[in-house]
């Protein structure tokens, strides 16, 4: 696919409605977490470096289509004058008469954000009329959520339809990496899949294994595929029904040349909770009372191994139960070392989902990682084959 991007377009004295995700972790009125409105500056600079008037969409929270004044979008203006070193101005309303006066207020390389999209149930519903209405505030739109791309709202769909769209800068980065591990990698390719559930991920390991060279399955679900190979998991979390489909997904791998590692070796307990005390087992001993809660350590070495002969790797899912010492050994151990192959430039390393983000933060290594995506379910979408509307919407 092919984008317009903020170098293709003439700014000076344009009003760019400008799609960015706000949706930041928020206590008690106040930021504590300002990773997003970070992701939205280098667009923002580029706008108001080249003379636009820069108009904020963004949503916040679940308002379902109504105007929830504990999801309004105001305290988020300090914040983001802050991190964007500009004044921001706002209006409290995304269309209408208040919004109209505060864009004709908005003087060249001005800010205004404004108020939460998902106040207007046309928003979610991608409605023709609300897109309209959003629309007359812009010369041209600038869609740079990647987060919000598998929707297909208003002002990430229908939106683009009805004004020049461009990637903003976050945005072209994201599709940038998501290319390089998945579109078209360097191959080797090899991707690792853990989490809790099979269930969660089956779309995604049945579209993985046909486009990589190897796949490893660790973390909880890794313990159906042990299961549905006969090993008896003695009290893991199972998805015993899903035993067939797991062995579907181990057909189509072989169909497909891709080589998948199962855990050689696991970490068990008899009670999840952090200390617990911990043996190494192998898949095939594993006692009635014992739950699996960590890759072993012959299988995260193996894992390092066909690292180093990769040229790529995607990753989703921690292999242990992270949030656990020592339960976390198995991630970290892995996230370091795929961390030490990108800092020296021998693999691309390109992971993302909630839970895999955390737990590379907790290793210390996201900045050494090619690219850590923090966009949850797009980026799962996106790893399942899946076009999202927002991104097809923007395509030339
Ligand atoms: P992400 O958010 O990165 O997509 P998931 O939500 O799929 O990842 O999975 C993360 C969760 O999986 C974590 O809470 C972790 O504790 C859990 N998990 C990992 N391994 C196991 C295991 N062996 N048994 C139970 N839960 C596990
Ligand atoms: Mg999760």
């Amino acid at each position: 696919m092919r984008f317009k991007t903020l170098d293709d377009a003439d700014l000076s004295g344009k009003r760019a409605l400008v799609r960015v995700d706000l949706n930041v972790p928020m206590e008690d009125g106040r930021v504590t977490d300002d990773t997003r409105l970070r992701a939205a500056r280098p667009t923002v600079d580029k706008l108001r470096a080249g003379g636009a008037k820069v108009i904020l969409l963004a949503h916040f929270d679940r308002p379902k289509g109504k105007v929830v004044p504990s999801m309004s979008l105001k305290p988020v203006v300090e914040p983001l004058a802050k991190v964007l070193g500009a004044p921001v101005a706002f209006a409290e309303d995304c269309v209408g008469p208040k919004a109209r006066e505060a864009v004709a207020a908005l003087k060249s390389g001005g800010v205004l954000l404004l108020e939460n999209v998902r106040f207007h149930a046309g928003e979610e519903a991608n409605e023709r009329q609300f897109a309209d209405a959003l629309a007359s505030n812009g010369d041209l739109y600038v869609n740079d959520a990647f987060s919000a791309a598998h929707r297909a709202h208003a002002s990430t769909e229908a939106l683009a339809r009805r004004l020049p769209a461009y990637a903003g800068e976050q945005m072209r980065l994201e599709l940038d990496a998501l290319d390089r591990a998945l579109g078209h990698p360097e191959r080797p390719v090899m991707g690792i899949v853990g989490g809790s559930k099979v269930s969660t991920k089956l779309d995604l390991l049945k579209h993985l294994v046909t486009k990589l060279d190897k796949l490893a399955i660790g973390g909880g679900m890794a313990n159906t595929f042990l299961y549905a190979q006969g090993h008896d998991v003695g009290a893991s979390y199972c998805e015993k029904d899903l035993a067939e489909t797991a062995r579907e997904i181990i057909r189509i791998a072989g169909q497909n040349n891709c080589k998948l590692f199962l855990p050689l070796d696991v970490v068990v307990a008899e009670k999840m909770a952090p200390g617990a005390p911990a043996r190494v087992r192998d898949p095939g001993s594993i006692d009635d009372d014992e739950r699996i809660l960590d890759a072993g350590p012959e299988t995260v070495e193996r894992l390092c191994r066909a690292m180093n002969n990769s040229k790529t790797l995607i990753w989703n899912g921690p292999l242990g139960v992270f949030e656990m010492p020592p339960f976390d050994k198995g991630t970290l151990t892995a996230a370091r070392h795929a961390a030490e192959l990108a800092r020296s430039g021998k693999l691309v390393a390109v992971a993302g989902g909630g839970d895999t983000v955390a737990a590379l933060n907790a290793a210390g290594v996201s900045a050494d990682f090619t690219f850590v995506s923090t966009a949850g379910g797009a980026f799962l979408e996106w790893m399942e084959g899946k076009a999202l509307p927002g991104v097809a919407a923007l395509a030339q």
